[in-house]
């Protein structure tokens, strides 16, 4: 293939974005939004389906009106542990496997903490401190399809009981966990680092944009589905892949672009299409239950259907579901927005769950 560099070269869709939303979602965005405020304005009575939406939004506002907000108190109470007599390190492990057992039982889902042990394996700390030389604050990663490997600025010692049970009674979740979520996401998409996948993934980075931005519409999708607050909306997306682009710089096919992370995505018109599409697909294969496994395997096969204006393989698997349960587009936003409205409650609800845990120990301290 004969490649043009000004073709490649990167250009800004200024003012077009909203446009591009437009054109192929039919204003997709701005119908989610509204059909979910009014949902949560109105409650409504179910829609489609036996979802009751009235429960949820009353779960939502009881678990959203006892997750108090607020690190100082926080750390006052992991002071008072800290301070007592005989106190060991040991303590914050046992609070962990509490407050993880707990979360397992009242949310059904341990989200990204589910997989902090297999994501661990890939991770490579030394590169990463050499990758990241100083400390981010808020973490990034990066997956290394040629080795297999996972980057984080976060270091090896930061992921103790104690920051991670700081980080759940603060916000719900942890997010230098999610990171290795997101990463390892990437890792069942491309595969194992064989020459084959290599050499795969390398081709569809440089001539299908498309499965760039659908493999980080999952990464993204799910972390913001199972306990992070990363992608709360399409738009959100947008802006996050957007800060990713390879700005007036020829796609480089190196792994990793050191300026901008290895996205190597144009965001053109036609890559918001794919965008809109990839993201209302692997919401409702999350919403249809579907693991990070299934649906990275659906990611690492699809191939974008031009006539249909469809991801192949994840429509199928959508349309496969839909049909086996008798359910009707309607019913699949609904299924969608309950999702949403389900892991926004299982955020409050493990922000509750740690602050109590906490407490407990505080007031056996007392006693
Ligand atoms: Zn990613």
């Amino acid at each position: 293939m004969n490649m043009n560099s000004e073709q490649l070269k990167f250009h800004e869709p200024s003012g077009k974005l909203d446009e591009g939303f437009k054109v192929r979602g039919e204003g997709y965005i701005e119908k989610f939004e509204e059909k979910y405020a009014e949902q949560e304005a109105e409650s409504e009575q179910p829609v489609g389906g036996d979802i009751d939406f009235n429960k949820l939004l009353e779960e939502l506002e009881g678990e959203q009106y006892l997750a108090k907000t607020g690190a100082a108190e926080i750390v006052e109470q992991i002071q008072k542990i800290k301070g007592k007599e005989g106190f060991s390190p040991e303590i914050f492990k046992d609070i962990l496997v509490k407050i993880l057992q707990r979360m397992q039982n009242e949310c059904g889902d341990l989200g990204s903490l589910a997989v902090l042990e297999e994501a661990w394996k890939l991770c490579d700390f030394e590169k990463s401190a050499r990758k990241y030389p100083e400390d981010h604050i808020l973490h990034n990663g990066a997956y290394d399809f040629t080795n297999g490997k996972i980057l984080i600025s976060a270091r090896e010692e930061e992921f103790t009981a104690l920051m991670t049970i700081m980080a759940l009674a603060v916000s719900g979740s942890d997010h230098k966990i999610n990171v290795l979520h997101h990463e390892n996401i990437h890792a069942k998409q491309y595969g194992p680092p064989t020459l084959r996948n290599i050499i795969k993934t390398r081709f569809e980075r440089l001539f299908r944009k498309e499965k760039t931005i659908l493999t980080e519409t999952q990464s993204m999708v799910s972390a913001n589905s199972r306990n992070s607050r990363e992608i709360q909306s399409l738009r959100d997306l947008y802006e996050k892949l957007k800060q990713f682009t390879v700005p007036d710089e020829v796609i480089n096919t190196r792994p990793f672009n050191k300026k901008g992370g290895g996205y190597n995505v144009i965001i053109s018109d036609r890559a918001v299409d794919y965008l809109i599409v990839g993201h209302q697909e692997v919401r409702q294969l999350y919403a249809l239950g579907l693991d990070d496994a299934v649906i990275a395997d659906l990611v690492k096969n699809a191939r974008w259907n031009k006539k249909n204006g469809v991801f192949n393989t994840l429509h199928n698997a959508i349309e496969e579901l839909r049909d086996a349960r008798g359910l009707e587009s309607e019913d699949m936003e609904n299924l969608v927005l309950k999702d949403i409205l389900e892991r926004k409650i299982v955020l409050y609800k493990a922000q509750r769950i740690a602050r109590e845990e906490i407490d407990k120990v505080v007031d056996q301290l007392d006693e």
